[in-house]
């Protein structure tokens, strides 16, 4: 489905691909020559702007090392401190949800990357799905979070909110999408949520992509349909919005757009009210091509519930971000999310990886610290090696480990293919071994394999270190569904047990001889009601994290997370010896 619009996309993309070495040469020397002068790489390079005095002296760091100049610019100190450009304002970055907000600094040249990266990031789409924007309209759940202005007097939002709030997004909004800005900007997430659905539902004869940035808010989005369904039928047949959305932007915006439609109330009314709602998504927008969200790293966990609901569609994670810079795109949007890899772009900043150990590497020596290991540029990383990404951006962030790992899957012309393997940081450990967030992933597949056929499905499971009692061991926080109208009451016990001892089995040698010598005691599956994982979502979007940009936290840290679940809990499973 060739379109001509996106020729021109498609050529940059591969002069943009075949030139990786050169851009990226290029992209190191215009942060050198623009920043050399600033406090902070002063430092380091007394002033030069020789690459290879930035690759021996300027350190690897993290957001912490850089915390303090950012504060103190965003505490009202020159910019010069980090960039020698002004710094415009912040964007919030949740990296994983569950820790603190960061501020990364943006300026008008990161403004620059991100309108260029608009200009031809969707021409690997059109390729399959045509132009969308000329074809109907998007229902995407969006979701933007207040400002907040720091002590200097600029503004910090999250990378989301700030694209709600430009000009060019507002003008386009009700031509391309069906939700209206009110909707996005409602301080209420759940009225928001609601108007954003039945404005979905009314325009769905136009809808031609469902999405929202992230595969776990899709999901929210359609368990809110399951329990709202019938009211918003009835919302659509009396053209009467219901009384609890009291936000008068939502209230406005309906009054705009909602009549009295008895016909499509009924449509939709008997679309929900089948027993299975397998393929819900198809059946309620049947012009949509496709299903637009994130689905790897820490959402790939929602792949196998979103493929119910959506059975058929194609599931297109198409590019992989965050907020200290745009870093790449799918350009096979049609793959299976299991091999999703993305094309990582070189002109959005320069590039360096720090290489980690891969199970497959056995060879692989881990040095001591980050320090003594030599960064590989971008066009040096070999197929099948595991790295850490390291970026250093025109906007004052300089050999900075993002924490996320990568793993080369391999090349696309001259530039680097990679696979979202995890965050770094998400690991649980009792004594010596470390569980990592993919180690966790592989376990609970093998485990949740023991419910399928019984007609359950795990939606949600998070997990944490228990050391309350000596030993400690790992709980895993599971949220099931029954298919069909089944309860989750009716599930055997003694699949739960068997679930947990399956968990340890899968889990890695170290967890498996320290289980077996008592260093770590007996893994626990925590089974809790439905709703508990909205609830979690709920208290970290109260505290700051923009609905949008959620991602769960593959492991509790906070107590009052932890108090969430544990609250809603309703069976408690052990396995009951140690792994072979
Ligand atoms: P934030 O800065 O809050 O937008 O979060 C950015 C983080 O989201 C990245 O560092 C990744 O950990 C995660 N992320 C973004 N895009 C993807 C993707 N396509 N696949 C997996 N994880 C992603």
């Amino acid at each position: 489905m060739a379109t001509n619009g996106n020729e021109g996309g498609l050529k940059m993309i591969e002069e943009l691909t075949t030139n990786a070495e050169q851009i990226q040469d290029e992209e190191l020397g215009e942060i050198l020559s623009r920043n050399a002068g600033t406090e902070y790489l002063r430092g380091f390079l007394h002033g030069q702007t020789e690459k290879q005095l930035f690759k021996k002296n300027v350190p690897i760091v993290t957001y912490e090392h850089l915390k303090p100049y950012i504060d103190r610019i965003a505490n009202g100190e020159t910019s010069d401190i980090l960039l020698a450009e002004p710094v415009t304002g912040f964007f919030l970055s949740s990296g994983t949800s569950g820790g603190q907000p960061k501020l990364i600094p943006v300026s008008a040249e990161y403004h620059k990357k991100g309108a260029l990266v608009g200009t031809f990031a969707q021409s690997p789409m059109m390729r399959h799905f045509g132009d969308i924007n000329q074809a109907g309209k998007r229902m995407e759940l969006m979701f933007a979070r207040p400002e907040i202005e720091t002590p200097s007097g600029l503004k910090a939002a999250s990378v989301s909110t700030s694209i709600y709030n430009e000009s060019k997004f507002r003008t386009n909004l009700p031509k391309l999408y069906t939700s209206p800005i009110e909707t996005i900007f409602c301080p209420d997430p759940n009225q928001g949520l609601y108007c954003q659905l039945l404005f979905g539902l009314i325009q769905r004869d136009e809808v031609v992509k469902v999405g929202s940035l992230f595969a776990s808010t899709v999901l929210r989005g359609i368990k809110f349909l399951e329990n709202h369904w019938q009211e918003l039928c009835y919302d659509i047949k009396t053209g009467r919005l219901s009384d609890w959305i009291t936000d008068s932007g939502c209230r406005n915006a309906a009054s705009l757009i909602m009549k009295p439609n008895p016909e499509q109330a009924d449509l939709i009314e008997n679309i929900c009210n089948c027993k299975s709602w397998e393929g819900i998504i198809r059946k309620l927008w049947t012009k949509a091509r496709y299903i637009g969200c994130i689905c790897t790293g820490a959402m790939r966990q929602y792949t196998t519930e979103l493929e119910f609901y959506c059975r058929g569609l194609p599931l297109v994670s198409a590019f992989y971000a965050c907020s200290e810079t745009f870093c790449g795109l799918n350009l096979e949007p049609l793959c299976k999310p299991c091999d999703i890899s993305y094309t990582l772009l070189p002109n959005m900043a320069y590039f360096e990886f720090l290489p980690v150990k891969n199970e497959r590497d056995e060879s692989f020596e881990m040095k001591s610290n980050d320090e003594d290991t030599e960064l590989v540029d971008l066009v040096n990383v070999k197929v099948g090696q595991c790295y850490e990404l390291v970026v250093s951006t025109c906007a004052g962030l300089y050999r900075y480990k993002v924490g996320d790992v990568l793993m080369v899957s391999g090349f696309y012309n001259n530039a680097p293919q990679f696979q979202f393997v995890e965050r770094k940081n998400v690991i649980l450990s009792v004594d010596q071994e470390k569980t990592s967030e993919t180690d966790l992933f592989k376990a609970v597949t093998e485990a949740k394999a023991l419910l399928d056929p019984l007609g359950f499905i795990l939606t949600e499971y998070t997990s944490y270190v228990d050391t309350s009692s000596a030993p400690g061991h790992y709980v895993l926080f599971w949220e099931i569904k029954g298919k069909e109208g089944k309860h989750c009451k009716e599930l055997d016990p003694k699949i739960m047990v068997e679930c947990c001892s399956r968990m340890e089995e899968s889990l890695h040698y170290t967890y498996k001889i320290y289980r077996k010598r008592n260093i770590i005691a007996a893994l626990e599956i925590r089974v809790v009601k439905q709703g508990s994982f909205e609830a979690l979502m709920d208290y970290f979007v109260s505290k700051g994290t923009s609905l949008s940009q959620y991602k769960k936290p593959s492991c509790i840290k906070s107590e009052e997370a932890l108090k969430i679940l544990d609250s809603r809990v309703i069976g408690k499973y052990f396995s009951p010896k140690p792994p072979l």
